[in-house]
């Protein structure tokens, strides 16, 4: 433990959203392309000149509502998906003055739906007789169960947190995105009808005997829950954490963490840019990101990485961390690391291997692993679902079936999933195979 530990808590959003007469500027720059790069860039393919229009002549109701079409959470999507690497990025707009600021406008228009006395819902269909459970509630469980309910089936979601949202609520920071547009967007999808049961351990609490006698389906959206560490030998408090533990107690404060003033923190993904900014704003004294290869081969968003960047994080590439040092009481004094030189695979990958007698040491008082999740199996040895080479559950292509034909999986603990935009892509592809293989299968409840 360090000398001056620190006690996590919150943070205010520190989003600034464009004012209306912006926005309509904004929106007057757009050409409103025939055949939109922007909109086929769009994970969701969300109609962006349709919507753009529409906000032209002030109808931001109608643009809201076409945006919700096929992205039921812009409040969230536009704050946290690189737009700039996505929609942005294509628009023809990028050589003369500067794409059109998609997320920005969504934004506008998610905060003026949110803001007004009737929030927009779109109307429920006819029920067709059918009932799913989900497990989990992150975006591509919600994303699934929005789907589902407007091609009109029953839903219950089952959330192991206290909390709906996986991600949205566990995961991204809140001078990200306050909870208040969290709430609101997931809170939307409860009022569509679809149940939701929370605190709830699908592996101890689901019998998947009585799970098909009641459903007519069962979709797995369980994500990838369990923190990868390095296997090295620890002291006995070590002050060890992953960067999903400091995120997911920034947000729901559900754990009091106590971090020294020195902490090293292992990746160069997203999570660990956002736990770098998080304590960095914190006032933690020093922050290091140590990254086996170089900045482009980091999998991080451009702007989390200038977040954490501009928050004062200092990063050593071709680095990795080689063991813990601890002191007379047993806690962290500092960390061995040793440099990489980096080789590229005959299959054009870039691998990092240590380089002989390159070790050196380092002071810190805590490290934090945000070397990436893998599957939590308990459920899946549950079900006796088969996996994949990458230990991902394996599913049908064509049907979004596992091996076994009543359950259905999707999102990160099927393929890797980049961004919240492609994570609620899938939910309703695995959503639309649903729907058709149990209306070819026929029967109902
Ligand atoms: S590509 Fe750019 S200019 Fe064209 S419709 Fe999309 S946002 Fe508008």
């Amino acid at each position: 433990m360090g000398n001056m530990p620190k006690v996590i808590k919150g943070f205010k959003e520190e989003t600034v959203t464009i004012s209306y007469p912006e926005a309509i500027d904004e929106a007057g720059r757009c050409y409103l392309c025939h055949d939109a790069p922007c909109s086929k860039a769009s994970p969701v393919q969300t109609d962006v000149a349709g919507f753009i229009s529409r906000m032209r002549s002030r109808n931001f109701r109608g643009a809201l509502r076409l945006i919700k079409e096929t992205n039921f959470f812009p409040g969230i999507t536009s704050r946290v998906s690189p737009y700039d690497e996505q929609c942005e990025a294509v628009c023809l707009h990028k050589r003369y003055g500067g794409p059109i600021r998609i997320g920005e406008l969504e934004r506008v228009l998610a905060d003026f739906d949110r803001g007004s006395r009737r929030p927009y819902l779109p109307e429920i269909p006819e029920s067709i007789g059918k009932s799913v459970a989900i497990v989990g509630s992150g975006p591509t469980g919600l994303s699934a169960a929005v789907e589902l309910v407007l091609n009109g089936c029953k839903v219950i979601i089952y959330e192991a947190a206290r909390v709906a949202g996986g991600v949205f609520t566990k995961g991204v920071p809140s001078y990200l995105i306050s909870d208040d547009v969290i709430d609101h967007e997931v809170g939307s999808v409860l009022s569509l009808g679809v149940d939701l049961v929370t605190g709830i351990n699908a592996g101890e609490s689901i019998n998947l005997t009585s799970m098909k006698q009641s459903f007519d389906a069962l979709l797995l959206t369980i994500g990838m829950e369990k923190s990868r560490r390095l296997d090295l030998e620890y002291c006995k408090k070590a002050d060890v954490f992953t960067g999903a533990e400091i995120l997911e107690s920034l947000k729901l404060k559900a754990k009091r963490l106590r971090l020294g003033e020195k902490v090293l923190i292992v990746g160069g993904g997203n999570v660990s840019m956002d736990a770098a900014t998080a304590l960095l704003k914190l006032g933690v004294g020093e922050v290091t990101v140590i990254y086996r290869r170089d900045r482009e081969h980091m999998p991080v968003f451009e702007s989390r990485f200038q977040m954490a960047h501009r928050s004062g994080m200092k990063i050593m590439y071709r680095t990795m961390l080689d063991g813990i040092i601890c002191d007379s009481q047993n806690a962290i004094s500092a960390v061995k690391l040793k440099k990489t030189v980096l080789k590229e695979t005959e299959d054009g990958r870039v691998v990092a291997e240590t380089v002989a007698d390159s070790e050196f040491t380092k002071d810190a008082d805590t490290v934090i692993y945000a070397i990436g999740q893998q599957l939590d199996r308990d459920l899946v040895d549950q079900f006796d679902l088969e996996t994949n080479e990458m230990g991902r559950i394996k599913v049908d292509q064509a049907t979004s079936q596992t091996s076994d034909p009543f359950i259905y999986a999707a999102g990160s603990c099927v393929e890797r999933v980049d961004t919240i935009t492609t994570a609620l892509a899938k939910g309703q592809l695995v959503a639309r195979n649903m729907v058709r293989c149990m209306l070819e299968k026929g029967g109902g409840r």
